[in-house]
């Protein structure tokens, strides 16, 4: 059969019933498993084996869920985590260490900014952050011999600036180091990454794939083309043997298509066990079989609104890629074909105040600190989300003080755009 559509996938990849089992993913909730045998489970523990003994390493209900994203994005291997936080921290310290040096996008959500220069920075990790906008010189000048990674999002949350993957994944190819991107906002149906160069792919599904506000989550998900053999002494943890594992080789015994995530699975879930509930995932896979007709309904509502916002006098301006005239239309017509996403930043003239003032009038659209739900919501990032950032820290992550972020949901769009100018009336 040829290779199925994305819509297919949404509905069918990961889990696949034999006969009289379950149509709907079973929820294993179960911290444990059983085995006849020591024999049995010590071959597990020595990765000689596949199966499960702990739901801290891993659970089967997560496991089909982690494979349907993983054919989603057309990867090699996935592996679910508690949240997106947990994602992006476990792929970048799956590659770098103590003593090494990580180049990201200096656009990039404000968790992620704050995880690495504050709290991975503590560990030893030094982290060089460019604009998304650098020029290939200023690119190439963030590279150190000690470079392990380049790291940024498709689309930027919340300054919504749309990456150029091809260019930064050719810039980490030439240094011989991977691209990771957060594919966070468009989700595989709006973009993969993968096709355009990018070798490893993180997501909080929190976000559109759970799409119901229902579930805190993450997911890494590996493309197998990073060949980590053509450079052993820049990636130690995955060519040579791990000692914390019975000396397994993960490039030796699991090949490029399995050993980034093997090893994540074996070191990092072992050691800091920030594995998705059963429970969790479930809800997710709710989520994931119907992303294709949610995206698609979020895409044409958040135009419609960026269009209605763009001609209304009390906008001072709007930032959606989708809008034709948008410093990134054409990086979206390239990357994003199918749409841009839901989230929709613009500034409210008046500024700060008048930012806030607005966003208390209105009704449908609620403050949260949330975005990509099938309810509308809005934010303020300068007093939530990016409170913590002073002034210059602001302006690189592309956030200015009166812009608000709001994520269009799934209610009918006229709806939202009569809220939206009953708020903004004078
Ligand atoms: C929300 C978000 C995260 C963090 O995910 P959590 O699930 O909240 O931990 C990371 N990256 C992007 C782009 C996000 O929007």
């Amino acid at each position: 059969m040829k290779e199925l559509n994305i819509e297919t996938k949404c509905i069918q990849a990961g889990y696949v019933p034999g006969n009289g089992e379950p149509r709907q993913i079973p929820i294993i909730q179960s911290t444990t498993f059983k085995y006849d045998t020591s024999e049995d489970m010590g071959k597990l523990f020595d990765l000689e084996a596949s199966g499960y003994f702990y739901t801290r390493l891993q659970n089967p209900t997560n496991d089909y869920v982690a494979a349907k994203i993983a054919a989603l994005e057309g990867g090699t291997a996935a592996m679910l985590t508690s949240s997106g936080q947990a994602a992006n921290f476990y792929t970048i310290f799956n590659l770098a260490s103590c003593g090494d040096h990580v180049v990201a996008v200096s656009t990039i959500y404000g968790g992620t900014f704050n995880l690495f220069s504050v709290t991975m920075k503590r560990m030893g990790i030094e982290f060089t952050f460019v604009s998304p906008y650098c020029t290939d010189e200023e690119l190439e000048a963030a590279f150190r011999p000690n470079t392990k990674a380049v790291f940024g999002e498709t689309i930027a949350n919340p300054a919504l600036i749309v990456l150029d993957i091809e260019r930064f994944a050719n810039a980490a190819h030439a240094h011989g180091v991977p691209l990771i991107i957060d594919n966070t906002f468009p989700t595989p149906f709006l973009c993969n990454p993968f096709k355009f160069g990018a070798d490893i792919v993180t997501h909080s599904t929190t976000k559109y794939m759970d799409g119901h506000g229902a579930g805190v989550g993450g997911c890494i998900v590996d493309s197998g083309k990073f060949d980590w053999t053509k450079y052993p002494d820049k990636f130690p943890g995955l060519c040579t043997p791990d000692e914390s594992y019975h000396g397994v080789t993960y490039t030796e015994r699991f090949g490029l298509e399995g050993a980034f995530i093997t090893k994540a699975t074996a070191q990092l879930m072992r050691d800091f066990g920030s594995i998705q509930s059963p429970q969790n995932a479930f809800l997710l896979n709710l989520g994931l079989e119907s992303l294709h007709v949610r995206m698609e309904r979020h895409c044409e509502n958040a135009l419609k609104i960026a269009k209605f916002l763009s001609a209304h006098e009390n906008i001072t301006w709007v930032k959606y890629s989708g809008l034709p005239g948008d410093r990134d239309y054409k990086l979206a017509k390239k990357y994003l074909p199918k749409g841009s996403c839901g989230v929709v930043s613009f500034g409210v003239k008046g500024g700060r105040k008048a930012a806030e003032a607005f966003m208390k009038k209105l009704k449908l659209a609620s403050i949260e600190t949330h975005v990509a739900d099938a309810r509308t919501c809005c934010l303020h990032p300068a007093s939530a989300t990016h409170r913590q950032m002073n002034d210059e820290e602001l302006i690189a992550a592309g956030v200015s003080a009166d812009l608000v972020r709001l994520s269009v949901g799934l209610e009918n769009a006229d709806d939202l755009i009569a809220d939206l100018a009953q708020a903004l009336a004078d």
